[in-house]
């Protein structure tokens, strides 16, 4: 199917989004079924997007309202049978709603007079059991900003007109849009763009940051052998106390302390983090495990392989800001010995394996509470340390992780309509080192 999205925010103080969404049906359907996500791919919490939907409406092409009922929590029927229409032969139609988004988070959508910060499975709608191909979004931009900062390939025929394509739905709603008056730089590698987009507090501070990310980017994609993409896209948020970050296919967004990128352990904490989420757009983004995608945005993808996408990764952000030389070798083994100590100290590692922890993040590191880590451990840690281990046995075959992660790579390019299985990983790493190591 072919859909149009618009969206508008002409009161951006009432964080308030309006959503419009152009489509035509099939003539044999007599019924189509909305949804909006119920979870963001990498961020494993039902979060139920649909609660925050303010009003809903349909209407075929004349303007006469179409049957709708909401018949699950994110999802709507609309039913042509049942709606009192005069032209029955009408395919067309269109789906307006309001949705409240005032939740700063890397995974929620965020707007006030300052910014939208707009992240797509948490506003745009979907059909139910149809592929959208080449979905555009035209943005109608509020007088107060000016610039929109997106991986979102760019088709706006004018200046002043915002107007993007994805390739389908999962692509569209895989890249945020970062709207508003904020600072903007870039550097190219190979003829190929980096944005980076900063929201929030000033980025005035002794380090060269654009610099700094271009080297750990660089070296990123000469160790992969390439860059998967045709734009990418940082976008950051800067004020006191955030921390976070979410992969997606050719951008990111983050969230950092402003006041920690003051000092060098801070600064470096930062710089793993951008090669954390950079990292993420082979592993997990493309090389992923068999269940994470393509997704199911109504229902939870469990997976017992977050050892791979986040264990793998954890551990090869740190080597990678080692391997740049912002951490000296001593640096780096201080991060080791903390991880190494923290993992200790947590008595949940005696009642959870790494396969459990994965298994439960949805309700367990995703939902923390006071008992968390008396239960579980996480797969972070503990998966970024098995990393380590496993780097050193594989020295002893003169191999490393890395050898480990460009097999995956080339399996993923071999086949990149499925994901992984836990057996085709060390089948793979048994082929490089042998079953004794595996
Ligand atoms: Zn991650």
């Amino acid at each position: 199917m072919k859909v149009q999205y618009k969206l508008s925010i002409p009161s951006p103080e009432n964080h308030l989004a309006n959503v419009k969404l152009t489509s035509e049906k099939e003539a044999k359907d007599s019924q189509l079924k909305l949804f909006i996500p119920s979870w963001s791919p990498g961020s494993y919490l039902m979060r139920e997007y649909g609660r925050n939907i303010r009003w809903l409406k349909v209407e075929n092409s004349k303007g006469e309202r179409l049957y709708t009922e909401q018949i699950d929590r994110g999802i709507w029927l609309i039913d042509w049978d049942k709606s009192d229409v005069v032209n029955k032969d009408d395919q067309s139609f269109q789906v307006e709603y309001e949705i409240y988004c005032h939740e700063l988070t890397v995974r929620t959508s965020h707007i006030d007079r300052s910014h939208a910060f707009i992240h797509g499975p948490s506003i745009f709608m979907g059909i139910l059991d149809k592929q959208i191909k080449d979905p555009t979004l035209e943005v109608i931009i509020n007088p107060l900003w000016s610039k929109i900062s997106t991986g979102l390939k760019d088709i706006s025929p004018k200046r002043d007109q915002f107007l993007y394509t994805a390739e389908d739905y999962d692509t569209f709603i895989d890249a945020p849009l970062e709207i508003g008056c904020h600072e903007t730089d870039g550097f190219m590698i190979d003829g190929i763009p980096h944005e980076l987009a900063f929201y929030g507090s000033s980025t005035l501070h002794e380090h060269k940051m654009k610099e700094d990310i271009k080297k750990v980017v660089d070296h990123i994609q000469k160790t992969m052998g390439g860059m998967p993409y045709e734009k990418y896209c940082f976008m950051t948020h800067l004020a006191p106390g955030l921390f976070g970050g979410l992969e997606h296919l050719n951008s990111t967004a983050l969230q950092f302390c402003s006041y920690s990128l003051t000092d060098k352990k801070g600064y470096n904490e930062w710089l793993e983090l951008v090669a954390h989420e950079y990292f993420h757009l082979w592993n997990v983004k493309r090389i992923r495990p068999v269940e994470l995608g393509p997704f199911d945005y109504t229902k939870e993808a469990l997976t017992k392989m977050h050892w791979l996408t986040e264990g793998l990764t954890s551990f090869m952000d740190q080597l990678f800001i080692f391997r740049t030389d912002f951490y000296s070798l001593q640096d780096y083994l201080d991060c080791i010995k903390t991880n190494i100590n923290r993992y200790l100290s947590i008595p949940g590692r005696k009642f959870h394996s790494l396969e459990d922890s994965s298994f439960n993040a949805w309700i367990k590191l995703y939902r923390a509470d006071e008992n968390h880590n008396n239960s579980s451990i996480s797969y972070y840690l503990k998966g970024g340390l098995v990393f380590f281990a496993l780097n050193i046995l594989m020295a002893d075959k003169d191999k490393s992780v890395l050898d480990l992660v460009k097999v995956l790579w080339q399996r993923y390019l071999d086949k990149p309509e499925v994901g992984v299985t836990e057996d085709e990983v060390f089948n793979l790493l048994n082929d490089l080192v042998g079953r004794e190591i595996t």
